[in-house]
């Protein structure tokens, strides 16, 4: 059992993990069952992380539900019964909820607790780690489990500030439903969050208006409930499934497809994108031709083929065109929906095209564009989030002589592994920045597991201190870099950071995949950790 904390000694605890999100919660039961004394702080007032706060009506997720849950249990897989193949967020959230009370993880999480700062400590190797109410504790190893899309972003729109009706950004609900009976209704933004909201409560409303900056490539998530012969099957299938999800490149199960475009013919094609359009949610992507996301003309055929699909859906031409995207494929991510399309048909939903007529500014009652104001009574932002490194940049760190992380990532960030930073000893970052590239909580969950596997092998051979080489994070963040332009991501994409003003254009994903990921661990263990330094700052061990 390890334990580096002595009790009257330097530190409070060992493992102070910020963060309740599916990975925080993963971190603080790993390093709990590694035999760390742990404390999990959380800003909000329950757990979920980005499941707690973007409690948007239609939130769900466009993962398989069982393949976005934990695997460490076989236990917790038979007992947990999702009900749909993408769960909503309210199943997610009390799903987070029960594996909190089932593995007896609740008594160690603050909720309400914010970092303000957080700074390294040289002479004791310790961290301490301030809270917005004053509190301070001292950690040896300081694990932010933050998230990449927990920070929204509030366009700067002139007069934002003085409309009087309500306003809700999608990843800051209110607990309190919305009541949107009767309303006018604007949303802005159509990226996922966007097109999930929009057709749920057009239902609901007296009129809505959404302003479209950029058309997404939506297709259909195809969701549907989970039979009881499937309940079954699923959890047969544990072992198999476990292993898929724990070895597969994108984190998914779909299995991948063996030909290319050019291997079949154009009926074939088109039989084929059907059958994709049919598909369920990420699949897409994952099992579509294989040149799919690298030929361009694969790609431009695809595309016609969805754009057909909205001009047979959407019976307004105008409307149509102007829903239909002018960029790659998965240039952008790519959104699933439900009913989208379809909600342009109602009488009461209209579209504006931001890129004809720009907002001007917001009234006390409305939205001024360049055709006029509208008046409305509520107002919602989907309009994104500061993607990958919002929360770490918010939290006041500071590594050796006292270097601001800000400063140290001013030209985007540098890991090693997406997990460590160089001059920030004993602080780790899972699902943050060059984190994942397909199914986050897999990826999140490799990270988790390195990083407690570090520390025990720390704590085995008498080391309390570990800090990235300057020259492995180096050479991690070159790969990032270098490899980010074969993705299909463009510059364009939050991905790069580009949606933030001023913040500098970085790739923030693991460009490496998942195969690097597994690859450069491998190295790290078979090399008895060169790529760190290991050393022991604090006294001997009570
Ligand atoms: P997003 O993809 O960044 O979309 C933001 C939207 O706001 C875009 O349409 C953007 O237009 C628009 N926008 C930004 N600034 C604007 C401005 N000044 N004026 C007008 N429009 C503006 O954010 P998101 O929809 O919240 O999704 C973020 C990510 O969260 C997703 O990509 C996904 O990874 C995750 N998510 C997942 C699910 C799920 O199904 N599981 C659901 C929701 C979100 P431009 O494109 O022109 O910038």
């Amino acid at each position: 059992m390890c334990r580096v904390t002595t009790p009257g000694g330097a530190t409070d605890v060992d493992v102070l993990v910020v963060g309740a999100g599916i990975t925080g919660i993963y971190q603080l039961y790993r390093a709990r069952e590694a035999g760390f004394s742990v404390q999990l702080l959380e800003a909000g007032g329950g757990v979920g992380g980005t499941w707690f706060w973007n409690r948007y009506p239609g939130a769900r997720f466009d993962s398989e539900s069982y393949t976005y849950g934990y695997l460490f249990s076989k236990e917790l897989f038979d007992e947990w019964e999702w009900q749909e193949h993408f769960a909503e967020q309210p199943e997610t959230e009390r799903y987070l909820n029960h594996v909190v009370d089932r593995f007896d993880l609740r008594r160690h999480i603050r909720f309400g607790a914010k970092v303000t700062s957080a700074v390294y400590d040289e002479a004791s190797g310790c961290w301490t780690v301030v809270v917005d109410d004053g509190t301070e504790l001292r950690a040896r190893y300081f694990v932010a489990a933050t998230g990449v899309l927990s920070v929204p972003f509030f366009p700067d729109v002139p007069g934002r500030e003085n409309f009087r009706g309500e306003s809700h950004h999608t990843g800051l609900w209110p607990p309190e439903p919305v009541d949107f009976t009767g309303k006018r209704v604007a949303v802005i933004g159509t990226g996922s969050s966007g097109v999930q909201i929009i057709p749920v409560i057009a239902r609901e409303v007296e009129s809505l208006t959404v302003y479209q900056r950029t058309a997404n490539w939506c297709t259909p998530l195809n969701n549907r409930p989970i039979t009881p012969e499937e309940q079954r099957q699923l959890r047969a299938d544990f072992v198999a499934i476990r292993e898929t999800l724990n070895t597969s490149v994108s984190g998914f199960l779909h299995p991948v497809h063996d030909r290319a475009t050019s291997d079949d013919s154009k009926e074939e094609r088109a039989a084929f994108f059907e059958k994709m359009w049919n598909s369920p949610g990420f699949s897409k992507l994952t099992s579509n031709y294989t040149d799919l996301l690298l030929d361009h003309d694969a790609n431009a055929e695809w595309c016609e083929f969805i754009a057909g699909k909205i001009r047979s859906i959407v019976k307004d031409p105008d409307t149509a065109a102007k829903l239909i995207p002018d960029h790659r494929f998965a240039e952008k991510r790519p959104p699933f929906v439900a009913g989208y399309y379809e909600t342009y048909n109602n009488p009461n939903v209209s579209l504006v095209d931001l890129k004809q007529t720009p907002i001007v500014r917001l009234t006390e009652h409305g939205i001024e564009t360049a055709e006029g104001v509208r008046e409305f009574d509520i107002v919602v932002w989907a309009t994104g989030f500061d993607f990958g490194t919002g929360a770490l940049s918010r939290m006041g760190i500071r590594g050796r002589h006292g270097l601001a992380l800000t400063d140290y990532w001013a030209d985007g960030p540098k890991t090693f592994l997406g997990v460590q930073t160089a001059g920030f000893p004993n602080f780790f970052f899972p699902g943050g920045p060059h984190a994942a590239a397909g199914n986050n909580p897999r990826y999140n969950g490799d990270q988790v597991d390195f990083i407690t596997d570090t520390l025990v092998y720390a704590c085995e051979h008498g080391y309390d201190t570990i800090e990235v080489d300057p020259a492995a994070e180096e050479e991690w963040t070159n790969m990032i870099d270098k490899r980010a332009s074969l993705g299909p991501f463009g510059e364009s994409s939050y991905f790069f950071g580009t949606n933030i003003p001023g913040k500098p254009k970085r790739y923030l994903l693991n460009s490496g995949g998942r195969p690097k990921l597994f690859s450069v661990i491998a190295e790290v263990v078979e090399t008895d950790y060169q790529a760190f330094k290991l050393s022991r700052t604090s006294g001997p061990t009570g």
